[in-house]
């Protein structure tokens, strides 16, 4: 279907982008906004091609939001139901017998679909460190996909995606889920990369509401645009207008949301690295991260997201239940803070530490966010350096949504 007028922007910053692209033409009376389109089917006429047809292949309000996508990632995008039928869609375009990289730790939906296609289809499946980009590259060899997931998911190991990208070249489909970082700092096609893939359930949609999934197409590359948009149509995994919708209007704030969620992550690293009941916090803001060099030199900034490593399951257990204002659930990205012990997931990667608690940091203040960990970790076990006492759950059930307590340094 065609594309509203203002599809290509002439805005150089993303925030404007974020603002701007996916709004109707600016015809008098015409509405600011994009109308959520409830149809399953479309008036026809005589000429097959002019008109979308019927609601499995096209919807206005999905195109706005693509229009918005693939403005910021600078490619073509296509949305899907979820980020993982946008996953699925691609690994869908991968033949019998392929040779397909993985990363050694990422998204463990995407790895469950990777193992059971490879068991179906005899693909052969190179597991890689993202981080090694020796092996990436020594694994690329002779292979038909390379999958990357930078920072990984939950363990944050940071690509070096414009060399991997420079590299390789046109040498293989080089596919980036980029739902971590998000195109504000980094975009993979830049970089050489074949496709982008995003969870936009996550940080751009941003508000825990909806799911949703993309892939970015290469502008340059309308045959795999074509093969994902049947793919799409032939199994149905679509968008429904009114996520849609929210999702382009969760995205118009991703600048003000990721700025801020950033920063309160910076400052929370940095502080839960001073805590003695941490042993390991992996953060690539943080100066001794070992992807802190190659994310300063690749990235816009380190994000949103932080792992830390606890001594064991059952402390990290504690941890989690301990605190008040962050929310024990999965996902991320949200403007909530969230955490959880990823192991818990019988299907996470065993390569991921039991104790490990991925933090999805979001807007609120940090004095609250860090208050609300500290009492939280205080409570766990060595106690020097420690401020607040443990709060006692039961005795503090109507305390306010916000702990008192803060051990701000
Ligand atoms: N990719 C990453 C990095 C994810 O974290 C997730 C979900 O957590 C997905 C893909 C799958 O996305 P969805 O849950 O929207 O299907």
């Amino acid at each position: 279907m065609s594309r509203p007028a203002n599809s290509s922007p002439p805005y150089a910053h993303p925030e404007t982008v974020a603002v701007t692209v996916g709004r109707p033409p600016r015809d008098p009376g015409a509405p600011l906004n994009p109308p959520v389109h409830f149809t399953s089917t479309y008036a026809a006429g005589p000429d097959v091609d002019a008109t979308v047809g019927y609601g499995r292949d096209g919807n206005p309000t999905w195109t706005a939001l693509e229009d918005a996508v693939g403005a910021l990632e600078g490619g073509a995008a296509l949305t899907f139901s979820s980020g993982m039928a946008a996953s699925q869609a691609v690994l869908e375009l991968v033949e019998p017998g392929a040779v397909v990289v993985l990363p050694h730790a990422c998204y463990l939906g995407v790895a469950a679909a990777v193992d059971a296609r490879a068991a179906r289809y005899g693909w052969t499946v190179r597991r890689v460190d993202v981080a090694d980009t020796e092996a990436v590259l020594a694994a690329a060899v002779g292979a038909d996909l390379v999958w990357l997931e930078s920072p990984t998911n939950p363990t944050l190991e940071v690509a070096d995606l414009p060399r991997i990208g420079q590299e390789l070249g046109e040498q293989v489909r080089v596919v980036v889920d980029n739902t971590f970082a998000t195109p504000l700092l980094q975009r993979p096609l830049d970089h050489g990369a074949s496709l982008v893939v995003h969870s936009m359930t996550k940080a751009l949609s941003g508000h825990s509401d909806i799911l949703l999934g993309a892939v970015v197409a290469r502008s340059d590359d309308p045959e795999t645009l074509a093969a994902l948009t049947e793919v799409r149509h032939s199994f149905g995994a679509i968008p429904g207008p009114m996520e849609a919708y929210l999702s382009l209007r969760g995205l118009r704030t991703l600048p003000l949301r990721l700025g801020r969620a950033a920063e309160n992550a910076q400052v929370l690293a940095e502080r839960l690295a001073g805590h003695p009941a941490v042993q390991r916090v992996r953060f690539p803001g943080l100066t001794d991260d070992p992807g802190h060099e190659r994310a300063s030199r690749t990235m816009a900034g380190f994000g949103s997201l932080i792992s830390i490593e606890l001594v064991d399951a059952a402390t990290a257990d504690a941890l989690v239940a301990g605190c008040r204002l962050w929310v024990f659930t999965t996902s991320l990205g949200g403007v909530e803070s969230t955490l959880e012990r990823r192991r818990r997931w019988p299907g996470e990667l065993e390569s991921v530490p039991e104790g490990l608690v991925r933090l999805s940091v979001g807007i609120e203040h940090v004095e609250d966010l860090w208050a609300d960990l500290a009492q939280a970790l205080d409570g766990l076990a060595p106690t020097e350096g420690a401020a607040g006492e443990p709060l006692d759950a039961e005795a503090t059930s109507n305390a306010p949504a916000w702990p008192t307590a803060t051990s701000a340094p």
